[in-house]
């Protein structure tokens, strides 16, 4: 298989690109920019992307996802509660002084427990509102692998200061959803370097405050 997690774009968004090279086959998480650059290393590897999957609707990492789609064909996955956001691309843009990408609503919603991913790496969306309202991890169970978008990084999570954060309702995501999987899945966060469950379980400082009481 391959699997090839690689910065783009000026906030340095963690674009993931997996491939089965048997079927000829691939995903992408989160095409923020250089979609030249992703496009270019699909030819390369002669692989026909399937699905273009986006974790949430910041900029910074669906901002590529039209691009992409009108490059390869692909359908775009974005969960429905994050469709205010995709809207709010110009005001966006202006916070990073940036020019704001061309965005169409996505194919699919990228709903809870909806079955994504590559027939022989299949992964299931688990819905962690908190970074935005329609954040999403991917759980790729049969790889222990998980894409964590930007609910959770190595040694802390994402911000919940920006519109549809809730800093309560990632923390209730956090223990309720992303603790529950197994200590050995590893982590490949929306920003910086990778982890696993059991080492945030241990040392995230964020994961030792408890979620209010539902
Ligand atoms: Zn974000």
């Amino acid at each position: 298989m391959i699997l090839e997690t690689f910065p783009v774009g000026p906030l340095a968004c963690n674009c993931t690109l997996m491939g089965d090279e048997e079927a000829g086959d691939a995903i992408v998480i989160d095409p923020g920019d250089e979609v030249g650059r992703i496009h270019r290393r699909l030819t390369e590897l002669g692989l026909k992307l399937k699905q273009i999957l986006v974790t949430h609707a910041h900029i910074d990492h669906v901002g590529g996802a039209l691009k992409l789609k009108k490059l390869t064909g692909a359908s775009i996955f974005l969960n429905e509660n994050d469709l205010p956001l995709l809207k709010m691309m110009d005001s966006q843009a202006a916070w990073l002084g940036v020019q704001a990408p061309e965005t169409a609503s996505p194919d699919e919603s990228l709903t809870d427990g909806l079955a994504v991913g590559l027939d022989r790496y299949p992964a299931k969306a688990i819905h962690t509102p908190g970074h935005t309202q329609g954040s999403i991890c991917l759980h790729f169970a049969s790889m222990k692998l998980l894409a964590a978008g930007d609910t959770l990084f190595a040694g802390s999570i994402g911000r919940t200061d920006l519109p549809g954060g809730d800093f309560d309702q990632i923390i209730d995501s956090l223990h309720s959803r992303i603790l529950a999987l197994p200590d050995e899945t590893r982590v490949l966060p929306g920003h910086g370097p990778g982890t696993t469950i059991g080492e945030e379980r241990r040392s995230n400082p964020f994961l030792q405050i408890q979620g209010r009481e539902n």
